[in-house]
Formats: C-alpha cells, structure tokens, sequence
C-alpha cells in the first residue's frame, strides 16, 4: 500500500473494514521512512518492534470484533521532547542523548488508548529553542518540498515527518510558535491550542507558562481529530483546564454571512514581510470575503513588543527550568570532576549546545535582583497588555487572520549566524502563546520558488472548536 495517499481519518476507516491491516500501514511507514529519512533526517529514533507490537494488537482487536479507537492503527510520530517511557527522549540535546524516562507523556497514554501507532521520535531544535531546527546537537532535518531549505522549527522533525508522507499525522509542542512556523514552511496544517487545552505532563518543559503540545497533519479534519484525542483534563499538569473543550471535531459548517474576520493592522505593516507572502495571505482572506464573511481592519497596538517581551519571559522561564540538567539528576555527567562546583558546570558546559546556554544566560539576567524589575516585571505587564489587546479584538471579530511568518523557508545554514533575525521569523506567532490563545497554520499557496505560504487563523481562548471548523472551512473553498 502506499501510506502517502491517505487521510489519518481513511486510514483509520479503511483498517477497521479491514480493507488494510494496521500491520500492512505500519510496514509501508517503517519502508518510506528507510528509504526516505536518510535524505529528509526527520527522525531520531524509530520504535520498530513497538511500533510492530502495537499493530499486531490493533489487528487482533479487529478480528475479535472489538473497539480498535478513533486512530486504530494510524501511525504516528512524536516529537522528541515528549516522553515515551523507554524510549529515548533526547530534545535533541547532548545533554539528554541517552536518557530513557521511566513514565511516559499525558498525550502519548491518549494516543495509545485511542489505537495510535507510534512509530518514533522526531528531530527538534535542542530543547526546542530554535526556528529551523538546525540548533539540533544531534541531525539535521531537511524540508521535504526541497531539501537545501530548512523545515522549520523547533518541531521541524514533526513538519517534515508528515510532509513527506512518512505518516498522516504527528505531535509538536509550541512555545513561541514551534508548530505554526515549520507547518507553514513544510505545507502542512499544524495547530497550537489554548494554553490548558492539552496536558503538558512529560513534556521537557522550556516556557511552562507558554508551551502547549499539539497536532500537525495534511489537513484539519485529521489535525481536530488528533487534537480531540490528546485534549481533555489531566490532574498532573495544574494549568491543565478541569474540562475538555466540546466539539473539537465536529466542525461545524460556517455561516460566511455571521462570520467577522480581523486584519491586524500592525501585521500587515511589519517592515520585513515578505510581498509573496503578503499576496498569498491577502488572496487567502479574499476567498473568505468572496464566501460572505465581513472582513475588518483591527488594532494591536502592544503587538510591537512581542518579540522583546516574549524573549524575556521565554528565556526567564527556560533558565529555571534548565536549572535541573545538572548532571546530578538526569542526563549528561562530565568525566574527572574535582568537586561538585566542577561537575554542575562542566556537565552544562559540555551538555547545553549555543543557543540553549544564550536563553540560560539571558533568562539569568532578567531574573537577577539587579534587573529583575526593570526587565522580567516588565515584560510581564506587557504580556497582560498584549493578552487585553487581543481580548479587545475578539469583541469584535471571531477570527484574526494573518501571515505565520514573514516568509517562506529559508535556506540551510542562511540565519544561523545572526539570532535576531532568526527571532524575528517567530514575530507573528509568539504573541498568540503570550496570551494563551490558540492559533492554527494552514496552506494557503506557494511562493515562485514553490516553497509553500501559511496563514494564520487565531481565535479567542477556547474557541478551538471554532477556530479548527472556519480552518477546515477554508479548505473547502478550494
Ligand atoms: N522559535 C521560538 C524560540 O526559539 C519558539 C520556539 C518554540 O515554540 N518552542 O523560542
């Protein structure tokens, strides 16, 4: 069979009435990605036997008659800061390289109790900081439209995985935008919830207060139905919401003539988006005013201070979550250590790749007595402005639209020197994880280079039912 030519829903159906077995689907995603992966470097690790295991059980349930689950016998990936227990989960860090926790995620015990598949781990940018994923300290991942170009990041692994068609659908967590961008680079839809919607228990934390795991997938039917699976209530995670969101996939038919779509003024102003980009998102909103939708200009004023904003109270959060990786608890150790001072810093000094001693660093600072209000209080002021301007919005329209990033995917090795302008392809995306909002990427056309062009769909908090159905919506208008 030929795994690239089905839906997560179609695969899923077409096991059930047995027109494949979950053994046939598993096989044909292990022989794509062996053939494949060493070219595109989507995946770290690759559970085969499981993988296999978990199939024969699927198979077996169906022949008995019994419930498969919704994703019986889907294959799925996970990206690698997501604890499968047993498994490798590395973040991509030398740092954890060999580390094999001993309990697994919230969302991978969703995932196998709903008949998943998981075939591995995907590459990262090391502890998921990053925009291309080439801050991994363990491979590089290619995107799979065309592979001088970089997939993306931090969950480019996951992008790439599902656009190469190695399986239908994979998992990504979004700190500051991790999986809209690499979505939007690789061509596929990828979705970040309202903060709470989704359990964060056995992921490697980096940004507690903005991370949220979510699903990537070819389209948004099979990105709600992922999202319905790992959503819901979870005693492990305190900021996880005490009820799951309704109708998260059911997507519902949009009525054009109710519905009111704002254009942030701001977004659109931004020095540095890039004009095929800007085509691409304004056609994208022209089909949706040609369906019946009122469009409408909206206002973001705080919006300026999203970037600065978000790498204080990101990097702030990172360097005490970091705090742990001391080479007493978990992970790396150096070797000849003369005394315990010696051992906490060289284990980090030889364990923490560039980019995540930079966030240590920086985080360390405006968390320091000195400096503490001036930057960290600060900016946590101006997260709560950002929060209100958006509350402010959604008074008056049900969905802002807007770019994913101010261009398509750049080239291998083209921003890595230069951090800032890496920080600036998160401009569009961050500000939805500072006010907790969900936020989905769709394919919305391509550039003249053929790299594809994301949009952006952001609704108020907990309308993610909402939000998935006007983006399943827009796919329908072809
Ligand atoms: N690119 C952003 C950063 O480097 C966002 C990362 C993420 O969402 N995990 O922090």
């Amino acid at each position: 069979m030929d795994i690239t030519k089905f839906t997560a829903i179609e695969l899923a159906e077409k096991i059930k009435s047995k027109e494949f077995t979950a053994r046939e689907v598993t096989e044909a995603s292990l022989a794509l990605i062996d053939a494949k992966d060493n070219e595109i470097g989507a995946f770290l690790s690759i559970d085969r036997e499981g993988a296999l295991a978990a199939a024969a059980e699927i198979d077996r349930k169906i022949s008995a008659g019994e419930d498969a689950g919704v994703l019986g016998g889907v294959p799925v990936a996970v990206k690698d800061n997501i604890c499968i227990e047993d498994m490798t989960t590395t973040c991509a860090s030398k740092m954890l390289e060999n580390y094999r926790p001993p309990y697994s995620a919230h969302v991978v015990d969703k995932l196998r109790a709903a008949g998943a598949v998981i075939i591995g781990k995907t590459n990262l940018d090391e502890f998921a900081m990053g925009s291309s994923t080439e801050n991994s300290a363990l491979k590089k991942t290619a995107n799979p439209r065309n592979t001088a170009y970089v997939p993306g990041g931090s969950s480019g692994g996951s992008a790439a995985a599902v656009a190469a068609g190695f399986v239908p659908l994979a998992l990504g967590s979004d700190t500051g935008g991790s999986i809209r961008q690499p979505a939007s680079y690789c061509g596929v839809v990828g979705m970040k919830p309202t903060y709470g919607v989704v359990s964060r228990y056995g992921l490697v934390a980096f940004g507690s207060s903005l991370d949220q795991i979510g699903p990537f997938a070819r389209n948004t039917k099979d990105a709600a139905l992922l999202l319905d699976v790992i959503a819901g209530p979870d005693q492990r995670d305190s900021n996880c919401a005490p009820e799951k969101l309704t109708g998260l996939n059911e997507l519902n038919d949009i009525d054009y003539s109710g519905l009111k779509i704002g254009l942030p003024k701001e977004y659109f102003e931004t020095e540095g988006l890039d004009s095929q980009v800007r085509q691409k998102v304004e056609a994208a909103i022209e089909k949706f005013k040609t369906a019946g939708a009122e469009i409408r200009e909206i206002h973001l004023p705080m919006i300026k201070y999203a970037v600065p904003t978000y790498y204080i109270v990101a990097t702030a959060e990172a360097s005490s979550n970091l705090s742990r990786f001391d080479g007493a608890h978990y992970g790396h150790r150096c070797g000849d250590a003369t005394d315990i001072i010696d051992m906490f810093s060289r284990s980090r000094e030889e364990g923490f790749g560039e980019e995540v001693k930079r966030r240590i660093m920086l985080g360390t600072y405006v968390l320091s007595a000195g400096y503490y209000d001036a930057y960290y209080l600060r900016a946590l002021k101006v997260r709560t402005k950002i929060a209100d301007d958006f509350a402010n919005a959604f008074k008056e329209v049900d969905i802002i639209a807007a770019p994913v990033a101010p261009s398509t995917a750049f080239k291998t090795g083209e921003k890595t020197n230069d951090p800032l302008a890496m920080y600036l392809s998160d401009i569009y995306t961050i500000s939805v994880n500072l006010a907790g909002l969900p936020g989905i990427s769709l394919p919305c056309g391509e550039a003249d280079n053929g790299m594809p062009v994301g949009l952006q769909l952001i609704s108020a908090m907990n309308q993610d039912a909402k939000l998935l159905a006007v983006s399943a919506g827009f796919e329908e208008l072809g």
